[in-house]
């Protein structure tokens, strides 16, 4: 059995038309669906979901980011493996093409969880990772037009995705330039494992949104702590975005169990979203139908 469910952000709003990354969401996941059947791990398959996603210039990650404050480009991102418990972690990082491989090097080749900053670069760039040569040509700006985003809203993009592979195992990974508007050197959830990211033996979850209240409650982790404690899945998911409303926050999140039930509760207007049930179906969604 195998499942898989990702997500290009929850920061979609209604007046905007989304074909091309509906379209795009399902080729990643019928390409994802392909390496599942091949016997590809879970981590691997989230690491290289992430990566289409990040490279596509359709989503505020990767080639699709958006600028801070100061003009810069610092993009977190980070990736877990339920089986082992193992994260890695990039936060602030500049000039790479992909920072979820810069967060699956820290994991795997590291003895810590998380990088930052300059510290994060000169690793990446020891790793031998993909550079970005000219910022302007590179970037696309995908979240123009998702809101007029004025400083200090906390408007939103990311990318992210679950995945259950053929031996039960979980990974979860997810990217994102942060918020629009946001402070040099600001960090949201993303790429805290706990926050915006988390996965074990029981379940998987990538978030997407206000990452400060995401931080504020533990949101991925504590998905996985209410399924472990016997919750359903969609109960589980959906207590943690009615707190973050209750709290005053955005967003959503995407989250699979290691019996392929999927979930992706959001309190926004809409959330960019495409799946994988153990069944093969596929299905995508940005505002509910
Ligand atoms: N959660 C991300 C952050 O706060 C943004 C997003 O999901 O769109 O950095």
């Amino acid at each position: 059995m195998t499942a898989l469910i990702i997500h290009g952000g929850a920061g979609a709003r209604r007046e905007r038309n989304y074909d091309a990354e509906i379209v795009h969401m399902r080729q990643v996941v019928e390409a994802m669906k392909v390496r599942l059947d091949e016997g590809d791990s879970a981590l691997d398959v989230a690491v290289a979901a992430v990566v289409m996603l990040e490279d596509s210039g359709l989503y505020v990650a990767g080639k699709g980011a958006s600028p801070n404050l100061a003009g810069a480009y610092e993009l977190d991102a980070s990736i877990m493996d339920g089986s082992t418990r193992r994260a890695g972690s990039v936060a602030a990082l500049q000039g790479f093409r992909n920072p979820v491989a810069a967060a699956r090097a820290v994991m795997e080749k590291t003895p810590h969880v998380m990088l930052v900053g300059e510290g994060a670069a000169l690793f990446a760039h020891d790793q031998a990772l993909d550079m970005i040569g000219d910022e302007t040509a590179w970037f696309t700006g995908a979240g123009k037009g998702e809101d007029n985003h004025p400083p200090g809203t906390l408007s939103h993009g990311t990318v992210g995705a679950c995945v259950l592979d053929a031996h039960g195992r979980l990974a979860a990974a997810t990217s994102t330039a942060g918020v629009f508007g946001k402070m040099p050197g600001r960090v949201g959830d993303t790429p805290i494992p706990a926050a915006g990211t988390w996965a074990d033996a029981g379940a998987a979850a990538s978030c997407t949104g206000q990452g400060e209240y995401f931080i504020r409650v533990a949101a991925a982790a504590q998905v996985a702590w209410r399924v472990a404690a016997g919750q359903s899945l969609a109960d589980a998911t959906q207590a943690v975005i009615d707190e973050i409303g209750v709290m005053g926050g955005d967003g959503g999140l995407i989250a699979l169990d290691a019996q392929g039930n999927i979930a992706a509760p959001f309190n926004s207007q809409g959330m960019k979203h495409a799946w994988l049930t153990p069944d093969g179906d596929i299905g995508v969604e940005v505002f509910r139908s």
